[in-house]
């Protein structure tokens, strides 16, 4: 496995692979069984597997976690070794933001509700160094997980409407045992704090075991038990059309997805799970 910090090293060791099936996962590190999921596909399909872990300051809103977001670069690297990576980008900020750097990308529609609207800035932080990852890489095919259902949502986007040369490959969300969706912020939790927090991935079942395509009374039913749980406060939940992500109303006969982010603590959570008649989730 290699390890490159520069742009012009990552694209060297790119192209001395000789390949135009490189799978490319972008992560912001603190790595856990969601990120390997995502790198054990992109093995499966690709020649070479390039990682980047990169904690990206331009999506962090002010009074974020930026500072604190977890950094364990040593303990990623050993575990993306063992999972068959080829290549790993690690860079600085100043390699990928450039001083003076004054271009955004920004996807507008899908990016005003949910996350964006709690996140302020948050999905043209996202875009604009996925977009910058991608031309580095030049991925084949680039790995996203539906934990960040509405980042996979704008990624697509941008990918469709930029005509980037790449497929987006969506992969399941990765869960703890006991249901809780895997994710570095996580580590955050304390203990009571980790216990109330399955409320949020228990909802999510149980509407999606309960769903009957009455998307009204899904979200009211999300919003009263999550509304309701001690020491949790709800930001949203929300069911929404998968494709556009605005919100559904009434009873409708087409597949939907429930979202949902919540404050445990001071950890903000999200999850999210499929609505569909006949199907089980999980
Ligand atoms: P992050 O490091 O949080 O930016 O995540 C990097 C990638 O891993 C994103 O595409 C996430 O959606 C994906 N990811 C994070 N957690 C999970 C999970 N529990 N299951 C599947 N994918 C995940």
């Amino acid at each position: 496995m290699e390890v490159v910090v520069s742009a012009a090293d990552l694209r060297a060791a790119v192209s001395a692979s000789r390949t135009a099936r490189v799978g490319f996962v972008p992560t912001m590190g603190a790595l856990h069984d969601g990120h390997l999921s995502l790198t054990a596909r992109a093995r499966e399909e690709s020649e070479l597997v390039c990682v980047s872990i990169f904690v990206n300051p331009l999506q962090f809103a002010p009074g974020e976690d930026f500072q604190r977001y977890p950094r364990q670069l040593e303990r990623d690297l050993g575990m993306l070794a063992e999972t068959g990576v080829d290549l790993v980008f690690t860079p600085q900020a100043a390699e990928l933001i450039p001083a003076g750097a004054s271009t955004t990308v920004r996807v507008d529609d899908l990016t005003q509700h949910l996350e964006g609207a709690s996140r302020p800035g948050h999905f043209d932080g996202v875009t604009t160094i996925v977009a910058a990852l991608l031309h580095l890489v030049a991925p084949w095919r680039a790995y996203f997980g539906e934990k960040d259902f509405q980042q996979l949502a704008v990624v697509r986007r941008m990918v469709r409407d930029l005509h980037f040369p790449v497929e987006v490959v969506g992969c399941p969300i990765v869960r703890e045992p006991d249901g809780l969706a895997m994710s570095s912020r996580n580590a955050y939790l304390s203990a009571d704090e980790r216990r109330r927090a399955l409320v949020l991935s228990a909802a999510l079942a149980q509407a999606a075991a309960s769903w009957t395509g009455d998307a009204g009374a899904t979200r009211t039913q999300l919003r009263s038990t999550l509304g309701a749980a001690p020491g949790v406060r709800l930001d949203y939940a929300e069911v929404v059309d998968p494709e556009t992500l605005r919100p559904l109303e009434g009873v409708v006969d087409t597949p939907a997805q429930a979202l949902v982010a919540a404050l445990v603590g001071r950890t903000r959570l999200i999850d999210n799970i499929r609505l569909e008649r006949d199907a089980v989730d999980r």
